[in-house]
């Protein structure tokens, strides 16, 4: 199983991230190349990315495997703000060459909000965007993620996507959220019938990512709070059966589930759940004292 979580990127850069990925005893991460609300960017420090690299290799992690996540700031939807709009498409095109520095393959955006405008109007304003943004040579590919639906959020309806995808004939990818699938009202009981129609209409090839999160809200709330695995309303057995879907196999499946507080409050989220939610699912079997046993080891 490939699999991993959202790491950090702004100790030793990559390097600092594949330790904390190796840490939780995954093969596969994503990161922000900075702080996922702003578009400050660092320098890419090679030193870092080489003992990275030779870190990788050491441990079988494959560069295919490493994700990169735009910030949240990017909207390629709302041409209202022109500037913000202008913006997001020179950050987008900047953070495709910093990942192809970085070795990175494939960078997961959120296609975007409306705001005040239609949805048509957003995804043409994402259509527009993205076929500035792309370029025939880059090596790092655009993962248009599915959203929950909140707001005004393009892309919560598997035809939204398609819509993008046929607007964009270069060459673009999806990453399925499993929280924003539930909110969006897809129910994953049955996921081989969700993959169906998935399939009959963008195609199952195009799933580079999926997004492994439990919901905090039941199916078709549009809220998009994530929750660890098997204590959500997406529940532990089919999130298992999606993580070992053959179909999905060689697709890394990357946890961005919410740190766990010290003492049971919504506050204070300081405990990373990766190490225990990965062995897990890996094992196939629930694990009752999940937050517990978080608590116990890093305390
Ligand atoms: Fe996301
Ligand atoms: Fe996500
Ligand atoms: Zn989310």
């Amino acid at each position: 199983m490939i699999i991993g979580s959202h790491v950090h990127f702004n100790n030793e850069q990559l390097l600092g991230a594949i330790k904390e990925a190796i840490s939780y005893g995954a093969n596969a991460c994503m990161i922000y190349t900075g702080a996922p609300q702003n578009t400050i960017r660092s320098e890419i420090n090679l030193n870092y990315l080489n003992e990275a690299v030779k870190l990788m290799k050491d441990n079988n992690i494959s560069a295919e495997n490493i994700i990169c996540h735009a910030p949240y700031i990017i909207n390629l939807a709302n041409k209202d703000k022109i500037e913000s709009w202008n913006f997001s498409i020179s950050f987008l095109k900047n953070e495709i060459k910093r990942c192809e520095k970085l070795g990175i393959k494939y960078i997961v955006l959120h296609p975007g909000s409306s705001v005040k405008l239609s949805k048509e109007e957003g995804i043409n304003n994402i259509i527009e965007a993205l076929n500035y943004v792309i370029d025939d040579d880059d090596k790092c590919l655009i993962l248009l993620e599915t959203m929950a639906g909140k707001g005004s959020e393009c892309g919560s309806k598997l035809e939204e996507i398609k819509m993008i995808l046929e607007g964009v004939p270069k060459k673009l990818g999806v990453c399925i959220d499993t929280c924003h699938l539930n909110d969006a009202g897809y129910d994953l009981q049955d996921f081989d019938t969700f993959l169906n129609c998935f399939d009959n209409l963008i195609g199952i090839s195009k799933i580079k990512c999926v997004h492994v999160n439990d919901s905090k809200n039941v199916l078709g709330s549009h809220k998009d709070r994530h929750e660890n695995i098997g204590l959500g309303h997406i529940g532990f057995e089919t999130i298992l059966k999606i993580v070992n879907n053959p179909k999905l196999k060689d697709v890394p499946k990357i946890l961005e589930t919410p740190y766990v507080s010290k003492n049971g409050g919504e506050k204070e989220l300081v405990y990373p759940p990766y190490k225990f939610e990965i062995e897990m699912l890996r094992k196939g079997e629930f694990n009752p004292n999940l937050l517990a046993d978080i608590r116990e080891y890093y305390k």
